[in-house]
């Protein structure tokens, strides 16, 4: 959209940008075009788009081979979106996109997010679309420049926080390209730049509790000057050790560890164990007959067949609730499971195992 185009339609719908919805919109179309080829869209991908406005990024996302999903929340705009864009299977939500429910993206495989975000709630929308849960396989985001150079800092310098590790955890970031004030109307007071967050490989995600890591790494940053071993209490009678088992001096202040020595620290202070070792189940044959009874490991190792519930919960909508498995896991880690599941332990009938589970996990009790 050329600036002309902007005003234009502005005057169509009786409307001007308002500064409480962070309203810039970007009137470079070479830049909006190449912004969007960073999302490296792909026949048959769904896109989401936060925040469209007027529909300079969505113009270059619409194409017949991808599904589009648009949220924004200035009411102003909805059918002018509508009429544009909404074709096919392609829908725009009037909506808040930090209330949106993102089970409406899960329904339709993993998802590649763009926005040119507002920002003033640049930090919660990507606390929500690039947490753990969220269906996002990439993300191409516009923001301020100062909170852009925070996610992708590298360790020790100025930048680097708990910003930076909380959400490099799971994304490989990087700034790609800084926007001047001058290609938005209106002009913004500050600079922008692209990001790109791309989500790690499992394999690359180190299992520790997160919650753990980023209450840490908060405290951690809390007071960037003061060494680590004032601000993490819980350490103190160890730090020694600890500190020179990361490989660094007592001394240490946040920003000198790297993403991996955080990881480590919140390791030590919760290790992962390997699950449940002793637990013992009966080993079955084709028709479901005990033939002997196992450790757990033992039977996961040999992949014999034993026995195990899963439960289906359905609201009173019809919609079912899934868990997503934990990434302790011995099996299958971080994969969508039923609403409630588990092994039937050695003597156990599926129905009392079914009770268990239930009343463990989800703290139901079944009626008899
Ligand atoms: N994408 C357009 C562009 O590049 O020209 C508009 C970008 S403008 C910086 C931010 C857009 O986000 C506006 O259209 C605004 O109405 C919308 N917006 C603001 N707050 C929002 C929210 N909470 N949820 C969804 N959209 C929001």
């Amino acid at each position: 959209m050329t600036l002309s185009d902007i005003q234009r339609l502005l005057a169509e719908l009786e409307t001007h940008p308002t500064r409480s919805l962070g309203q810039n919109f970007l009137h470079d179309q070479n830049l909006a075009r190449s912004i969007v080829a960073l999302l490296d869209i792909q026949p048959g991908d769904h896109i989401v788009e936060i925040g469209p406005g007027l529909g300079a990024l969505t113009e270059f996302l619409a194409t017949p081979e991808t599904r589009l999903t648009l949220i924004e929340k200035d009411s102003r705009l909805i059918s002018h979106l509508k009429s544009k864009f909404e074709h096919g299977t392609n829908r725009v939500f009037h909506a808040d996109a930090l209330e949106f429910d993102l089970r409406e993206l899960w329904g339709h495989g993993p998802v590649k997010i763009i926005g040119n975000l507002p920002y003033y709630i640049s930090t919660p929308l990507i606390a929500k679309y690039a947490s753990a849960l969220s269906p996002a396989s990439a993300l191409v985001l516009t923001l301020q420049l100062e909170l852009a150079q925070r996610l992708g800092a590298a360790h020790d310098t100025s930048d680097y926080g708990a910003m930076t590790l909380c959400t490099g955890r799971r994304w490989d970031i990087r700034l790609e390209r800084k926007l001047p004030a001058s290609v938005f109307f209106p002009r913004p007071k500050v600079d922008s730049a692209v990001i790109t967050l791309r989500r790690k490989p499992r394999a690359r995600v180190r299992a520790i509790d997160d919650s753990i890591f980023e209450s840490l790494v908060r405290r951690g940053f809390s007071e960037r000057r003061k060494q680590l071993r004032n601000l993490l209490p819980e350490f103190k009678n160890d730090w020694e050790k600890i500190s020179a088992a990361l490989g660094m001096p007592p001394t240490v202040r946040a920003e000198q560890l790297s993403p991996a020595q955080w990881e480590s620290l919140a390791f030590t202070a919760a290790p992962a164990t390997a699950q449940h070792g002793n637990e013992r189940f009966d080993i079955v044959d084709d028709q479901d007959q005990v033939v002997r009874s196992e450790f757990r490991d033992v039977i996961h190792v040999n992949n014999l067949l034993h026995r195990a519930v899963h439960m289906l919960l359905f609201n009173a909508s019809g919609e079912l609730y899934l868990q997503k498995r934990s990434i302790w896991k011995d099996r299958n880690p971080g994969l969508w499971d039923s609403s409630a599941a588990g092994h039937v332990d050695s003597g156990e009938d599926y129905l009392t195992a079914a009770r268990r589970e239930l009343q463990e996990e989800l703290g139901i009790e079944a009626p008899s």
